[in-house]
This record gives C-alpha cells, sequence and structure tokens, in this order.
C-alpha cells in the first residue's frame, strides 16, 4: 500500500460539526474519547475503515465521527457489519452498539458472529439500561434491580456477555471501563488489531437513569487482570474470570490467534473482495435454470 496516497485518521480527520447530545457525566464520553484514540493511534487509512452503529445512545456516535459508516436497525448492527464485511472484506468494519442492541434485539447475530469467527469487532457500550427509551431492564440488568420497566426488581438473570461469547467459541473477549480511557484505548486497539470476531463490552455508566452501576460501584469492583497474571490463552481460566461477580475483571479475557476467519474459507475471495469482481463473467444460467 502506497502511503502517500492514504489519508489516515486522525483527531483532525474524524471532527464532526456535531457534539454529543449525551447527559453530562455519561460514561458515553470517556468511551468516544478512548474509541478515538484508538482510530488515531493505530493510523489506519480513512478509506478502510467502516463503523456500523446501533441504535441506542451509542449508536448517536454516528453524527459525531466524521468516517465513514452505516447506522443500522436495531438490532441489527452485527449483520451489517457481517455483510460488509464479507463484499468488502479487506476493510475494517467496527461495530459500535448497545447492550440491549447487542445483548437482546441482536443476540442471535452476536452469537452467529463469534461461531463464524467473523473478522469483525464489536464494542458494546454496556450501561446495563436502555438509557436511549429512559431507563428500562435490558439484558444486562441484575437480577432483582429496580428499573423503569422492573418496578419490584428484574425477575431475569442477567447475561453474561463474555462468558455467552466463549461458549459461542469468539476468539477475542475483553471488558474495558469508561473511566479508565487509556487502559480501554488499548484493548480496542488489540481488538481491532485481531483477526476474527472481537468483542470489546464497556462498562459505561448510565449517569441518569442507571443508579445501581454507577462510576463509584465500578472502581470499587474494577481490577486490571494483566496485573494480575491472567493467561489470556487459558479458555478455563478466561471461563473463571467471566464469572467473576463481586470482583470485576477487566482486560483481555480470553485470545486465540491463528483460527481462520470466515472470509478466508471462500476461494471466491482470493481473486480480491467481492465489490471489485464483476459478474458480468459469471454465468449465472444454470442456477436460474434450476429455479425456473
Ligand atoms: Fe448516557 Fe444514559 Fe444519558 Fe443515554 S440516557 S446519554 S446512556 S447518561
Amino acid at each position: 500500500m502506497d502511503e502517500k496516497q492514504h489519508t489516515f485518521i486522525s483527531k483532525a480527520s474524524l471532527a464532526s460539526p456535531y457534539f454529543p447530545t449525551w447527559c453530562p457525566g455519561c460514561g458515553n464520553f470517556g468511551v468516544w474519547t478512548a474509541f478515538k484514540n484508538a482510530l488515531t493511534e493505530l493510523q489506519l487509512p480513512e478509506e478502510d475503515v467502516v463503523i456500523v452503529y446501533g441504535v441506542g445512545c451509542s449508536g448517536n456516535m454516528a453524527d459525531f465521527n466524521r468516517v465513514y459508516g452505516f447506522h443500522a436497525l436495531h438490532g441489527r448492527a452485527i449483520a451489517n457489519a457481517v455483510a460488509i464485511k464479507m463484499s468488502n472484506h479487506r476493510l475494517k468494519v467496527i461495530v459500535v452498539a448497545g447492550d440491549g442492541d447487542t445483548y437482546g434485539e441482536g443476540l442471535n447475530h452476536f452469537i452467529s458472529a463469534c461461531r463464524g469467527n467473523h473478522d469483525i469487532t464489536i464494542l458494546v457500550h454496556d450501561n446495563q439500561v436502555y438509557g436511549l427509551t429512559t431507563g428500562q431492564a435490558a439484558p444486562t440488568t441484575e437480577h432483582g434491580q429496580k428499573t423503569k420497566s422492573t418496578p419490584t426488581g428484574a425477575p431475569e438473570q442477567a447475561i453474561n456477555p463474555l462468558g455467552l461469547g466463549l461458549t459461542a467459541d469468539a476468539t477475542f473477549l475483553a471488558r474495558g471501563f469508561s473511566g479508565d480511557i487509556r487502559h480501554l484505548t488499548q484493548l480496542i486497539k488489540a481488538a481491532i488489531q485481531h483477526e476474527g470476531l472481537s468483542l470489546v463490552d464497556m462498562f459505561q455508566p448510565c449517569f441518569t437513569f442507571n443508579h445501581h452501576n454507577t462510576y463509584a460501584y465500578f472502581k470499587e469492583r474494577i481490577y486490571d487482570l494483566e496485573k494480575e497474571g491472567h493467561n489470556p490463552t487459558d479458555k478455563f481460566s478466561a471461563w473463571k474470570k467471566t464469572h467473576e461477580l463481586n470482583r470485576l475483571p477487566i482486560g483481555i479475557f480470553y485470545q486465540e490467534e491463528g483460527r481462520v476467519p470466515m472470509h478466508k474459507n471462500f476461494p471466491q475471495l482470493d481473486k480480491g473482495p467481492l465489490v471489485n469482481q464483476s459478474i458480468a463473467q459469471i454465468n449465472l444460467s444454470p442456477i436460474l435454470s434450476k429455479l425456473s
């Protein structure tokens, strides 16, 4: 790749004329800063990156980043990201979505993307409620937590995103915290650089509608996996870490190198991305005759 022909993502190139409408104190600000740090530090060419946004407070980031992107339907961000990757596998495809979008409406897409090891990065703003719709219980809301839609306490157990990803055979699983921007930046960079499915679940306090999972709540419980010597290639150890509830680990839980990502299973793509291939050379007659 000739570097002279490309514009690399920078803080200046990312700048949008719109400033976030998020509530003051929202954890989305920390995630946004870490995300911009990561894109800038990786020095990726603008034309090689596409962001797919879900619906929610997090998805509103679509207006605040000046970078190629697509604002998907609720629960369909991962499905769109997979389609983009298969159409043009040279792109870095990154999903920015919330916990409701990813683990609720989009749960089937999340599991399928993990199983297929699609080479996309999924960044989940996990604030444990539906923030944009003013504070209903989400799939990650703790059992017994009172919210607008569960006034006597959430009756279900919360989804465990990293445990779920591990059982679905994802090859990169991490958790960050929006209150630790430098650490989160490094996680996002590692996820984008990973070949295969990568998930960074990010604790992101919803200052306005979740008065349980606050900055203080996380700061009391969070610890750094790397500092405690966790080996991210040890799947059994990762499994145990995903089930810690009293102390909350952040960092890379699990990473498996070398598993073939989905798009490399298709020899048709050896000739280059589908978007660059002409269908004029392809004889569809035998297939169409079978369908007629
Ligand atoms: Fe952030 Fe919650 Fe406000 Fe949404 S409702 S912008 S998640 S604080």
